[in-house]
């Protein structure tokens, strides 16, 4: 942190759609950044020197303390890697990789270079999920039921990368729901699944999930794209002291039909205060747990190929 006002100064790789809808408004609002350049191939944004490559971004940017990385997961170990040897704090965006082993690589390059890593879970931030996790601390589960279902064409739209190996298909959303539930719940491990896999595509469309706990819970998740009309974001624990619903991908909380109050949406806030603090105090916060679940699915699930799919 040397820039003169204190901030951390910034830079951001990969203009595309959550760079523009999150992260540079953000960062923009934040009075713990300074945004100091961007890299992107083909996106550009107005008021600080663009990059081609994060390269190009570190060599005219001696200065910046901090990229954020907002490529498909496919792409983003190398450019980790090298921001992290520079000495670069790193912001990933979920999922932190597209390889479990190849976050190890960072976690372990991260500390060796003494800057910090942050593998962000956007959804771990929305509103209801502290409280839920805070109800949920000590009682007894009986049964949990997640309901990830959201159609592609409309929040996925000419996106070649997700459904190519690595980018996770119906996971891309899905990791958010894992990664609310690892975070809400007791550790609980895969038993079975079926990722349904159209034929002309390399990640799945649908996958029915089946896990359990050390207690013999019943954890059950279906993520579906091909849903239209009302879309579904919706985790359901069943407990002895009554039904905790969090819903609209975590914004809601109902517990017994009580509808919770909560403070509005701010969940990349959240992630940039997270990251500032994680910089001051020289830590790294990196929890594979949600990439465990979705690596375990693709190693333990049955594969159903289903009708091509077409955009
Ligand atoms: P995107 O718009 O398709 O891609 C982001 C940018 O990455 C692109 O504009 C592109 O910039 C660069 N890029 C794309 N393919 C690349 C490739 N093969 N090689 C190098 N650069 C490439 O994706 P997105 O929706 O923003 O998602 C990016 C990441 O954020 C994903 O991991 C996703 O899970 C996560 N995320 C997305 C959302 C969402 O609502 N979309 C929400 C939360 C998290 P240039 O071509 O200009 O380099």
């Amino acid at each position: 942190m040397s820039a003169s006002n204190g901030t951390i100064r910034i830079g951001l790789v990969g203009i595309g759609k959550i760079a523009r809808d999150q992260h540079l408004p953000v960062i923009g609002a934040s009075p713990d950044y300074t945004l100091t350049a961007v890299a992107s191939r083909e996106g550009r944004y107005e008021g600080v020197p663009n990059y081609r490559t994060l390269a190009e971004m570190l060599a005219g940017q001696g200065d910046l303390d901090a990229v954020a990385l907002c490529q498909p997961p496919q792409v983003r170990f190398s450019a980790a890697l090298a921001a992290i040897e520079a000495g670069r704090h790193v912001f990933l965006e979920k999922p932190p990789g597209a390889t479990l082993a190849e976050v190890g690589i960072l976690i372990e390059a991260a500390r060796a270079r003494g800057v910090s890593l942050f593998a962000s879970w956007h959804s771990r931030y929305a509103p209801g999920v502290e409280p839920a996790r805070h109800w949920l601390s000590g009682r007894r589960i009986r049964s949990v039921a997640i309901a990830w279902m959201e159609d592609v064409r409309h929040w996925h739209p000419n996106q070649a990368w997700i459904w190519q190996a690595g980018g996770m298909g119906v996971f891309d959303p899905g990791i958010n729901a894992l990664s609310i539930a690892t975070h809400i719940l007791p550790p609980f491990f895969l038993t079975g699944a079926t990722l349904s896999v159209p034929e002309n595509r390399q990640a799945p469309i649908a996958a029915d999930l089946h896990f359990t706990d050390a207690d013999g819970t019943a954890i059950e998740a279906v993520f579906d794209w091909r849903q239209t009309g009302p879309q579904t974001w919706d985790i359901r624990v069943d407990t002895e002291d009554g039904l905790l619903v969090l819903s609209k991908g975590g914004s809601v909380l109902t517990i017994d039909g009580s509808e919770q109050p909560l403070p509005p949406e701010a969940e990349y806030r959240g992630l940039y205060d997270r990251f500032a603090a994680l910089v001051r105090s020289g830590t790294s916060d990196v929890d594979l747990n949600p990439l465990i679940h979705v690596a375990d699915a693709f190693l333990r699930g049955e594969r159903r190929t289903v009708e091509a799919f077409t955009d």
